[in-house]
């Protein structure tokens, strides 16, 4: 049996340092499995051309990965200024809900100050508390409140561009979970069949169904992944992890909502829940940020990309390592090296943290419980929904491979993100027996499995004209 296969699956964010054919080349037969464009920094025509690129590489590469996009969602942010303005300790600078020209009171103009593009900003927050700006390196603390803007003092000094993100920790800002800028982004992904949609800032599982409807309106069903980002989300997570296709633990943003120190935690928590309802869970964000300018990743970096391999996430991210930095390539194999290591080191378990009440899914964990027992062995699973290939990859049987074959291109590039499944594209025909035949060829010849091992094969057979599922035991002779 072939003992490269990686369990772990890398997601890469595409940007200037990236979005050119010869690096996407490299990166994709380099085994990323999912590429990610984030739209916060993106518009549609950059998204169409990237999307178009990225699927004629996979084509020249024979590789066919997954396409994520990252839409924006309710997010606040500074307005326009010229220039960088530094933000001195104790300033007293003024947050605008309206254009400051037309204020009457004199204060805002003694003062320094900035529109904000959220106009309900002043009825959700008090006086006293602090607003963070650009991920928490400005804070500002609120003095006082008027009709249309927040007079504050700057408490931690820093520089201010246009556009910085603001962060209101704690706070339930009332803005709608899809904003017109993200309806018509996702019309690009609807246009080009992208296979995920990441949704950022969702606050409750009704975020997800509002997404899935526009999506439906459209006659189009990409996975939906939901980003777990702020302490909504964490009181409405497990409503969200059964509305949703997949998690996302958006450490950046969470580690300004909440207090860093709790992020661990909250990573461990979350990953714990997604086990359990059998939904796939990415760790997201500074898994390697020193290489965004270095060769070679921090011995701390290697500990947190361990760490998230111990606790069997199905992706690890990387954002501006890879859209922006100096060695997108070394970082995935950095990504590949740590992952192989640390999955050789597991010990033969499987999940159980996952509750199953449909007799099939007991009937797959089964399988699961074979292959383990009998050890030199792989589980073969058919699938035309994915939902078996889910099902078993969230099982995390380790030390045994998974091979998970399909008749539709959107599934095996969906099935990119699953723990544990190496999809194979495969025609499915008539004669049940035969398309197996035709899988364990394919596997025997590209030395997935090898002569001696055994396949634990899930399938349906047709019996007096019922569908009946099996398992089958096969002793690759
Ligand atoms: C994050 O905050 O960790 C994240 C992945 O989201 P974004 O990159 O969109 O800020």
């Amino acid at each position: 049996m072939k003992t490269t296969n990686r369990c772990t699956k890398i997601i890469f964010t595409v940007g200037p340092a990236t979005d050119n054919e010869k690096i996407l080349h490299s990166l994709i037969k380099n085994g990323v499995d999912i590429c990610r464009l984030n739209m916060a920094h993106g518009n549609s025509e950059w998204a169409s051309i990237t999307i178009q690129k990225i699927k004629k590489v996979c084509n020249n590469a024979n590789r066919q990965i997954a396409i994520m996009m990252d839409i924006k969602g309710p997010e606040i942010r500074t307005g326009e200024i010229e220039g960088v303005w530094e933000l001195k300790k104790d300033e007293l600078f003024n947050l605008y809900t309206q254009r400051y020209e037309h204020e009457q009171d004199s204060k805002p103009f003694q003062t320094r100050g900035v529109m904000v593009n959220y106009p309900k900003l002043i009825n959700d927050v008090q006086v006293g508390q602090v607003i963070l700006i650009n991920n928490g390196l400005i804070q500002l603390k609120i003095l006082e409140k008027n009709s249309n803007y927040l007079h504050c003092k700057v408490i931690v000094p820093g520089l201010l561009k246009s556009k910085c993100h603001i962060n209101l920790p704690g706070i339930k800002i009332d803005l709608p979970s899809l904003t017109e800028k993200d309806k018509e982004v996702l019309l690009i992904a609807i246009q080009e069949n992208i296979e995920f949609i990441a949704l950022s800032f969702v606050r409750e599982a009704q975020d997800i169904v509002e997404l899935r409807s526009f999506l439906v309106e459209h006659n189009c069903k990409p996975k939906i992944i939901a980003k777990i980002e702020d302490q909504s989300g964490l009181i409405n997570l497990t409503e969200i992890i059964k509305q949703s296709d997949a998690i996302m633990i958006a450490r950046g943003d969470l580690g300004i909502e909440c207090p860093y120190e709790k992020i661990p935690i909250l990573q461990r928590d979350i990953i714990n829940s997604c086990l359990a309802y059998g939904k796939p869970v990415i760790v997201a964000t500074h898994m390697l940020e020193s290489m965004v300018s270095a060769p070679i990743p921090t011995r701390a970096e290697v500990s947190d990309i361990s760490n998230a391999v111990l606790q069997t996430v199905d992706c690890i991210m990387l954002s501006a390592e890879t859209s922006v930095g100096l060695y997108p390539l070394e970082c995935i194999d950095v990504m590949k090296k740590i992952s192989h290591e640390i999955e050789s080191s597991l010990p033969l378990s499987h999940n159980e943290k996952i509750e199953l009440y449909l007799p099939k899914n007991k009937m797959l964990r089964s399988a699961v419980v074979l292959a383990q027992e009998l050890g030199n062995a792989g589980i073969v699973v058919f699938t035309r929904t994915g939902k078996s290939a889910q099902l078993i990859s969230s099982l995390r049987a380790i030390q045994c491979p998974i091979f998970a074959f399909t008749d539709n291109i959107s599934i095996y590039k969906q099935m990119r993100i699953l723990w544990g499944i190496n999809p194979f594209l495969l025609a499915f025909l008539e004669d049940h027996n035969a398309t197996i035949d035709h899988a364990l060829e394919k596997l025997l010849k590209d030395k997935s499995m090898k002569q001696g091992s055994y396949a634990i094969i899930l399938t349906n057979t047709i019996i007096d004209q019922k569908s009946i599922d099996t398992i089958q035991l096969r002793h690759l002779i």
